[in-house]
């Protein structure tokens, strides 16, 4: 499943490739992806520029002259950038066409992604209650403090809850917990304000290890014959239920929460 790290990756890649490229024609095979695609699209985004790429949580944002239009990868989903089309295969669901034959395409087998397209993104109804961006300057530990005053709520489930944060996937709380040296089912409001600055520190490290672990493989993803290797990078915890902590020696346990399994040392954090 794509994660925010693997987003910014692509929406980095991407970038230099669409930007200011004239979209020539759009070519939807499938509508019925999680939600169903912006009617006409076509006709909607047909000669307008690519002005921007940006990010919120794990939708990409391609800015154009009369609109955005919102990418969610889903749990399968794929973007190549074409330089020339090639025939398209069972799951490539749309072409976004550019002026001098290029193409991006969407691929989802699964069908969990979404594209949307809208004329104000800061008010379409999937963004509008997200929290803040973890690499942002508003993602603080006087703001974590702030939200997690008397909550109850398993740390873990507080920081995989896309108001409270966004966008922050299972691997990357469960590792930043580690390095914070944080329980993850320890109460919110129980967490002094010196180890949330810690938190937010392990929160954002982790996520830009994994974003510069991703850029060594984006060769592969603008070829359009692969996908980024995020799995690369080194984790501490996450999937070695069992094994020693790296740390301290001590195996390490797996519990579930929220359906979402959690990895922790029993040692090394409290
Ligand atoms: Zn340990």
């Amino acid at each position: 499943m794509p994660e925010l790290p693997e987003v910014e990756t692509i929406r980095r890649g991407l970038e230099p490739l669409i930007t200011r490229q004239f979209i020539s024609d759009v070519e939807v095979r499938e509508r019925r992806l999680r939600w169903p695609v912006t009617r006409n699209l076509a006709g909607l985004l047909r000669g307008q520029q690519i002005l921007q790429l940006g990010r919120r949580a794990k939708y990409l944002l391609i800015k154009t002259s009369n609109g955005t239009l919102l990418v969610h990868l889903g749990m399968s989903g794929s973007l190549f950038y074409l330089s020339s089309v090639s025939k398209p295969t069972t799951h490539d669901h749309i072409d976004i066409s550019f002026r001098g034959g290029s193409c991006l395409r969407f691929n989802d087998p699964r069908r969990f992604g979404s594209i949307h397209f809208t004329t104000q993104p800061k008010l379409h109804r999937l963004l509008t209650k997200l929290g803040p961006e973890p690499l942002g300057k508003d993602f603080s530990a006087e703001y974590l403090t702030h939200v997690s005053r008397s909550r109850r709520v398993a740390i873990k489930n507080h920081l995989m809850n896309g108001q409270i944060i966004a966008g922050l996937g299972n691997i990357y709380a469960t590792e930043a917990l580690f390095r914070a040296g944080i329980h993850p089912a320890r109460p919110a409001g129980r967490i002094s304000a010196a180890r949330f600055s810690g938190l937010v520190q392990a929160i954002r490290e982790v996520l830009n290890e994994a974003i510069r672990s991703g850029g060594t493989t984006l060769k592969d993803f603008v070829g359009g014959d692969g996908r980024p290797g995020f799995f690369q990078q080194s984790l501490n915890v996450y999937g070695r239920s069992g094994d020693p902590c790296f740390t301290c020696g001590v195996p390490i346990k797996r519990i579930t929460q929220s359906q979402r399994s959690s990895y922790y040392c029993p040692r090394c954090q409290r």
